[in-house]
């Protein structure tokens, strides 16, 4: 049980090998981009570009902008211009029926993967039998590829942070891989992609390098055995040196990796912390109940929320808020009828409120929680878009 959630996570990253023909092929750089090595934009966008560590929707499927929301669905861009209101496709053509695989249609980017950097919406999308880096403005116009990354038969594993995107050529987490380097290339020119490590230096073989992403100066490695399940190292951008490996049994979903700790959880067991500075493994604190309870970590709060090992098990999960020394703050059921129990109903945080989702696969978020409510012992559970 201990891998559904890890699982659906690397299902919803394959991509399907269909074409989009996007409408301008050549690498299209403007003056602002060409030259761009040094960010030239807001400085808050950091904020913007950062690895969003704590989403339960796939990495790299909700970005968060100063003009709204952007999510990415079944192939298609939506957008909230304040998270709780309607996430609408992304097309403001007046003839356009929004139609699956329609070329056309400025929302479908046939894509599972988005980021924001300096003014664009980047993404990677399958064309000429290949993986592209693409972008588009940011409302939606203007597709563009840049270059190439991975051939379709390689495949591609890929996250974005801060102007750069990492990929992996092949699909983690599925079987017949064949290669151990991660890759790195800047989304704001047409440089070429480096190697940034090889999983081998670290002793992890092609069939146990289960995992990776990219934060603050670090990439992040899973590797699994079935002895130890997943275990979790580091490698630092900076000085080139790898981490122990942290013994996490869980993969990433449920592990919060910091500067100087890692945090996870275990099934009817309790919360474990770990210091990279002294090597050492604490058990903090309690479970949260018995049974199946994802987690999540914010610079703030812990949410524990409830899933199923059914898909139709009708049980309306429950919600904890925890604050970051493992004190409960409160609690809400989260009372309504979701299209699978065993997904996740959290889908990320915002400033002020908690996005939900009835459907992680199918529906862009559709309830949200306000934070201001937290701790009031009234809860509720309020629908986006209205
Ligand atoms: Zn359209």
């Amino acid at each position: 049980m201990k891998k559904v959630i890890c699982f659906l996570l690397i299902v919803m990253l394959v991509f399907l090998p269909s074409c989009k023909t996007v409408s301008d092929t050549d690498s299209g750089f403007d003056n602002n981009t060409k030259t761009g090595k040094v960010f030239t934009g807001d400085i808050n966008d950091k904020k913007f570009t950062r690895f969003r560590q704590s989403d339960y929707c796939s990495h790299c499927q909700f970005v968060q902008t100063y003009k709204g929301c952007y999510y990415c669905k079944n192939r298609f861009i939506y957008f909230s211009s304040d998270g709780i209101s309607k996430y609408m496709k992304l097309c403001s053509k007046p003839d356009c029926l929004h139609n699956d695989r329609d070329e056309n249609c400025n929302a479908y980017a046939n894509t599972h993967l988005i980021a924001y950097y300096d003014r664009y919406i980047y993404y990677i999308s399958v064309c000429q039998n290949s993986y592209w880096l693409c972008r588009m403005s940011m409302d939606g116009t203007d597709h563009k590829n840049i270059k190439p990354i991975a051939s379709a038969k390689e495949g591609c594993t890929a996250f974005f942070e801060h102007g750069y995107l990492y990929y992996y050529k092949g699909f983690l987490g599925l079987l017949g891989n064949v290669n151990t380097a991660i890759y790195k290339t800047a989304v704001f020119d047409n440089s070429e992609s480096v190697v940034v490590l090889d999983v081998k230096d670290k002793g992890i073989a092609v069939d146990d390098f289960a995992w990776f992403y990219p934060q603050d100066g670090y990439i992040y490695i899973y590797s699994y055995s079935p002895e130890t399940e997943y275990s979790l190292c580091r490698y630092s951008m900076e000085t080139g040196k790898w981490s122990d490996f942290v013994n996490t049994e869980m993969c990433c979903q449920s592990v919060f990796t910091e500067e100087n700790k890692v945090y996870w959880y275990l099934f009817d067991d309790g919360f474990y912390e770990y210091t990279y500075e002294t090597g050492i493994t604490k058990r903090v604190a309690d479970a949260v109940a018995e049974g199946f309870y994802a987690i999540s970590y914010n610079d703030e709060y812990i949410y524990a929320f409830q899933y199923s090992d059914k898909r139709d098990s009708g049980v309306a999960p429950m919600f904890y808020i925890y604050d970051r020394q493992y004190k409960l703050i409160d609690s809400v059921l989260i009372d309504i009828e979701m299209e699978d129990y065993i997904l996740s109903v959290y889908l990320t945080e915002l400033e002020d409120y908690v996005l939900l989702t009835s459907s992680l696969i199918n529906k862009p978020p559709d309830y949200y929680l306000l934070k201001s409510e937290f701790g009031s012992g009234d809860i509720k559970v309020r629908k986006i878009g209205e």
